[in-house]
């Protein structure tokens, strides 16, 4: 079996332009900025296996989100379509195999998360709906998950996009920020990806490779690693993609960085600017901040902090497992 093999959920391993590894499934000759050709191959994998998630390595990231905004105004899902290659070895310093190994990981971890992004199209006035009809594109969300017995945690405090009103999700206003997770845990569940099974999963790679953090990149703006990666050497940092930086919890991340993990999220400094999400990520942003993680366009900074030295003891899975489970019991977040 294959390492890209992982009990029933397969990951397709397409590797671009020559570049070679024992766990690409198949080479390909076009581009990620192909977008047309790159599509064709995601619909022959899913003509065949509709839920199968795909890895795309290559030389350059740069296409990347091009590809997601297709994707979805197609009616296809694209959470479950991930992209790595060479900037994401220089950010690392892993090897190729070791990075898509690592990403293979994520996908099946985040995977039954990733399935369930729902297909819609945006909310339209009824006199809109005929002229718009063929012109609307459509978009996928992945929901928040409300608990049994949702408690009711304020309206607007919460969701920036007044989606859950008196303890009920309106499906139709939510832009799958995540924001309630993270302000309202009575109420709706954390994530698979971002909350303790995600972290979890990226917080043992980087112990059992001996890496310095973790960078959190926003999926849609993965392309600027093309120019930046570089600029954080010589820190090793595992990358984490992200729908949106509102869906990463400060509580939990301050759990890494108590832990000794250097933890930089790419946002700040126009990073988000004329994104849908803009609104929750400038507030998750600004929520990071006042919990000490580091939120920052700049990678340099990343490079800075590994010249002056990183102290991480080893530490116990469980004793992470156990302090991020009282995380997300904590209070309110400031
Ligand atoms: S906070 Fe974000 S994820 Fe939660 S209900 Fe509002 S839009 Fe949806």
């Amino acid at each position: 079996m294959k390492d890209s093999d992982v009990g029933d959920n397969t990951v397709e391993v397409f590797c671009i332009g020559g570049l070679v590894s024992e766990k690409c499934t198949k080479s390909i000759e076009v581009q990620l900025s192909e977008t047309s050709a790159v599509i064709d191959l995601v619909d022959s994998v899913w003509a065949k296996e509709p839920f199968k998630p795909i890895l795309f390595v290559t030389p350059a990231l740069s296409g990347f989100s091009r590809l997601l905004e297709e994707l979805s105004e197609l009616g296809r899902n694209p959470f479950l379509v991930e992209a790595t290659g060479i900037p994401e070895t220089m950010l690392s310093g892993l090897s190729l195999d070791s990075i898509i190994e690592y990403w293979i990981g994520m996908l099946v971890t985040t995977l039954a998360e990733r399935k369930n992004a729902r297909r819609r199209s945006p909310r339209v006035s009824r006199r809109e709906v005929l002229r718009r009809l063929f012109l609307v594109p459509h978009r996928y969300v992945l929901l928040p998950r409300l608990r049994s017995t949702p408690v009711v945690c304020g309206s607007e405090a919460v969701c920036p996009f007044s989606a859950l009103e008196a303890g009920r999700l309106d499906e139709s206003r939510c832009q799958g920020c995540m924001l309630c997770a993270w302000e309202c845990p009575e109420s709706v569940e954390a994530p698979l990806w971002t909350g303790p099974s995600g972290l979890l999963y990226t917080y043992r790679f980087i112990d059992d490779y001996g890496l310095d953090g973790i960078l959190f990149i926003c999926r849609s703006r993965l392309e600027q690693l093309d120019k930046l990666a570089v600029e954080a050497s010589p820190a090793r940092l595992a990358p984490f993609h992200v729908p949106c930086v509102s869906w990463l919890s400060p509580r939990l991340l301050k759990v890494l960085t108590d832990f000794g993990v250097y933890v930089h999220v790419y946002a700040g400094s126009g990073v988000c600017r004329g994104c849908g999400l803009e609104v929750a990520s400038t507030s998750a942003a600004s929520m990071l901040v006042k919990n000490s993680i580091r939120v920052s366009g700049n990678l340099a900074e990343a490079g800075i902090a590994a010249f002056t030295g990183y102290a991480r003891p080893r530490r116990s899975l469980k004793e992470v497992v156990v302090k991020m489970v009282e995380a997300l019991r904590g209070t309110k977040l400031v």
